[in-house]
């Protein structure tokens, strides 16, 4: 789908909202799944991002620049145009019956948490969002009126230490950011649903390019049956933990 570029904002320390017109992505995604976006003169392989917020018929995704591809997107102006292929992946479950969800993210992490927040508010859940980052300059704090927990490494805003020690226990734990934040979660919630992060080329399937090993042995495609994974299904210490999705500062 031929996406043009709406809007851009900043929301942290070198942390940008893109905004885009994608009516179809926009009307079915769900919190957890990404698109996997190219434009002209931009990378051979399409680059994924999680979808942040939807309104009508717009999508927006919350990006640093850590290399070729995403420096380009973040240098496009209003009414440049992207390929938008999306919604991929399946995004977080809210399990029927809970009553309460606790919602954890570091850094750019925080990218599926404003739909989470939506999607369980509709389902009639107490939402909890408990979002950490290095410094208070590198909190992404836009919020939609649920409980907000702040922790950043310095305490420079909120607890002191990693969101994962200042979350609360909750019916349901829906958490994304650096792969060495959700092993830490996976330890203290095995059932939680994370989203993780792995390279990725087609972003449908195809390739095998975003390979995420199991504990039980074997792979999966975290472009289509991930992202989202129950917590305690990953073998963490096979799972590279460096990728730029997790960079913070
Ligand atoms: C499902 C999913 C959702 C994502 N959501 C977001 C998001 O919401 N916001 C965000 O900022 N980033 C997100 N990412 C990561 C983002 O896709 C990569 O940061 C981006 O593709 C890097 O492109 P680049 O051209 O700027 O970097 P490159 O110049 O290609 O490389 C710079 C660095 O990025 C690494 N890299 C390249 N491609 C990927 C990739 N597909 N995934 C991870 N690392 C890669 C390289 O190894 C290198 O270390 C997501 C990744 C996945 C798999």
């Amino acid at each position: 789908m031929d996406a043009p570029i709406t809007g851009k904002r900043q929301v942290a320390r070198g942390m940008f909202v893109i905004g885009m017109r994608a009516p179809e992505v926009a009307a079915t995604v769900r919190a957890g799944q990404f698109v996997n976006l190219a434009w002209d003169s931009g990378p051979l392989l399409r680059r994924p991002f999680s979808v942040y917020r939807s309104d009508g018929d717009n999508i927006e995704i919350v990006l640093k620049a850590v290399g070729g591809g995403t420096e380009q997107l973040l240098a496009m102006e209003v009414g440049d145009r992207v390929s938008c292929l999306g919604p991929l992946g399946r995004g977080f479950r809210l399990a029927p019956g809970a009553r309460s969800v606790v919602l954890i993210s570091g850094g750019l992490g925080v990218a599926p948490m404003p739909l989470a927040a939506r999607d369980a508010k509709a389902a009639g859940m107490r939402v909890t969002w408990v979002h950490g980052a290095r410094t208070a300059a590198e909190l992404c704090a836009e919020s939609d009126g649920e409980k907000v927990v702040w922790a950043t490494d310095d305490g420079s805003r909120g607890t002191a230490g990693t969101a994962v020690a200042a979350a609360p226990g909750a019916d349901l734990v829906l958490a994304c950011g650096p792969n060495r934040m959700l092993a830490a979660v996976a330890e203290r919630w095995p059932d939680a649903q994370v989203a993780v992060e792995t390279y990725m080329g087609c972003g449908t399937g195809v390739c095998l390019g975003c390979a995420v090993p199991l504990r039980r042995g074997g792979y999966d495609r975290a472009c289509t049956e991930g992202p989202v994974y129950r917590a305690a299904d990953i073998d963490w210490p096979a799972l590279p933990s460096h990728l730029p999705y997790a960079v913070t500062a």
